[in-house]
């Protein structure tokens, strides 16, 4: 990250990157006004708030924002861009929980995706569904499969009441349910459930999408399956996601939720690995959620999450080893069940090399442990700490060098520093959940992991924290440690073609296809 810190607006808060406010209607977007009697804001709240995201460490102004109220509005603008001999640039901006600008347009239009959301909310009654769920006989299998068709601008959360209303979820989630599906499966949308069933992306049977031509099409693995597989992983540089069918399974009622503690991270890691390598859909035995998180002095006192009698306990063990390592892993269960859920978990977890004396479990319902996140959110809202800056580093691992990673980044760089405070996730995944066919670039070993720095900042201290990341991606490099970014960040055309490796002709094919004058989602920065 690199320019001048600058303050703009009403606003005191210093930004890296930031440009002109406001930014100028460009010739080629003076007709839309015309086009859009109220949908169209030039107003500086609408434009101040399109400028910045969850991130708050990049500020780009777009010169206008679209408040759709029907996908019409989105083809139209769409369409004139394309139409127009100086094409301007339109961002597509679901909840811009995007850390590093991947959401903004830099004088061109950012189109409020949530604009949709909110007039669907008021256009329906509140016990009226917005996700419509279907089952359909599969001849092949012999079952139903049954599925929700939900807009691409509804929030996780939103797919998550409508469809346990009706008994039925999805299976794969990201840890946080307040992002946009349209935003998450352009990404992948990954948590505890990907090792077994795959991220987001892999649960995905159909879509609607406006391309960059302005074209609306439906698309699937049969059907447009060139778009279909683009659009998955796609950052956004395809199309316009308005409609996405998710596949559902019936819902379980509530969820065991265990934490177990690891001073040595090779059996962390072992046992982790043991774990999801029972990752059947069906399998009865396998776990439903698998991660884990690094606990280190410098992040004081354990969560709330563990009873708050142990707390003494659990930092004494911290202070020992100056790092230790939260296996976290969930079971679901359901009046079927329930009887049988403790019993297995036990079979599970025979043989696990935790710390002896530190497990803890607790038994929550399936809402309360999918939106866990959300308390932790309102918590920090009310202390002034949610809109801070947020300098992310999510990453890959290849499975091969993670004792590497775990010496040269967690014990050499994180805990000599000594400045991150913020939660770090460390989990395995496995790569046969994956589609290879889709845009999401991954590892090619079998087993790979995930490794996210979370952290939160004061407006005048993120610089130290983007310097750690860079030390930590030179570390990674110098190491010959071949990893891949999540939620991709990268200035070059050489970094993007690395990053894509053996996918980016295909990338840059699908560019050329869907969206040939590079209108759609500027911030990514790869055309751009
Ligand atoms: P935005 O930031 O608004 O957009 C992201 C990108 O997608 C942009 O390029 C945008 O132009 C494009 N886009 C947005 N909507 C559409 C659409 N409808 N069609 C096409 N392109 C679109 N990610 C995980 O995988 N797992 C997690 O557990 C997880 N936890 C998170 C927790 C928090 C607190 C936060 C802030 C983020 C988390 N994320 C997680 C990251 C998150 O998935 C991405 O940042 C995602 O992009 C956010 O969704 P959004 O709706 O805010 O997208």
């Amino acid at each position: 990250i690199s320019g001048l810190l600058s303050t703009v607006g009403e606003s005191s808060k210093p930004y890296a990157n930031s440009t002109e406010f406001p930014a100028p209607l460009p010739n080629d977007l003076s007709s839309l006004p015309n086009l859009f009697a109220n949908e169209l804001r030039l107003d500086p709240d609408s434009i101040n708030l399109a400028s910045t995201d969850y991130g708050n460490i990049f500020r780009v102004f777009p010169a206008a924002v679209l408040h759709p109220t029907s996908l019409n509005n989105v083809v139209s603008l769409i369409q004139s861009s394309y139409n127009s001999s100086t094409p301007f640039t339109i961002a597509a901006r679901g909840q811009g929980h995007s850390v590093q600008g991947q959401a903004m347009s830099q004088g061109g239009v950012v189109v409020n995706m949530m604009s949709l959301r909110e007039h669907a909310i008021n256009n329906s009654n509140n016990d009226q569904s917005r996700a419509f769920i279907a089952s359909v006989f599969h001849r092949p299998s012999g079952k139903y499969l049954h599925y929700a068709d939900v807009g691409g601008e509804m929030l996780w959360i939103d797919v998550l009441q409508d469809t346990t209303k009706q008994g039925f979820s999805p299976v794969s989630w990201t840890d946080y349910l307040y992002l946009s599906v349209g935003g998450t499966l352009s990404n992948a949308g990954i948590s505890g459930q990907t090792f077994r069933f795959g991220p987001q992306i892999s649960n995905v049977h159909e879509l609607d999408v406006i391309t960059g031509t302005g074209e609306f099409l439906t698309c699937s693995r049969s059907k447009n399956s060139e778009l279909f597989y683009a659009v998955l992983g796609g950052l956004g540089q395809f199309g316009i996601i308005t409609r996405a069918r998710i596949a559902l399974e019936p819902a379980p009622k509530r969820v065991k939720w265990v934490r177990m503690l690891y001073n040595d991270f090779s059996v962390f890691t072992r046992d982790q690995e043991r774990l999801i390598s029972i990752h059947g859909r069906k399998q009865r035995n396998a776990l439903d959620y698998v991660e884990g998180f690094l606990m280190m002095n410098q992040q004081g006192s354990p969560d709330s999450w563990f009873p708050s009698s142990e707390h003494a306990r659990i930092t004494s063990l911290v202070t020992k080893y100056g790092v230790i390592y939260c296996l976290e892993v969930a079971k679901y269960y359901d009046d079927l069940s329930r009887d049988s859920v403790d019993m297995d978990l036990e079979n599970l977890f025979r043989g696990l090399g935790h710390t002896p004396g530190f497990r803890y479990k607790k038994d929550v319902s399936y809402v309360e442990f999918l939106n866990r996140v959300r308390v932790g959110e309102l918590q920090l809202r009310s202390q002034g700490l949610w809109d801070v800056p947020h300098p992310w580093l999510n990453l890959f691992l290849p499975k091969s060098h993670i004792s590497d990673f775990n010496e040269g980044v967690f014990r050499n760089i994180i805990l000599k520093n000594n400045i991150t405070t913020g939660l770090v996730l460390f989990y395995p995944m496995n790569r046969n959940k994956w589609d290879d066919r889709m845009s999401a670039s991954i590892l090619d070993e079998e087993v790979f992991y995930t490794v996210a720095f979370l952290q939160s900042t004061g407006f005048d201290d993120w610089q130290h924290f983007d310097q750690q990341n860079n030390q930590v991606l030179q570390y990674c490099k110098d190491a010959g440690i071949r990893i891949k970014q999540y939620l991709p960040h990268y200035r070059s055309k050489e970094d993007w073609a690395g990053h894509f490796g053996s996918k980016w002709r295909t990338f840059r094919e699908r560019k050329t296809q869907f969206d040939p004058k590079m209108i759609l989602s500027p911030g990514q920065m790869i055309f751009n």
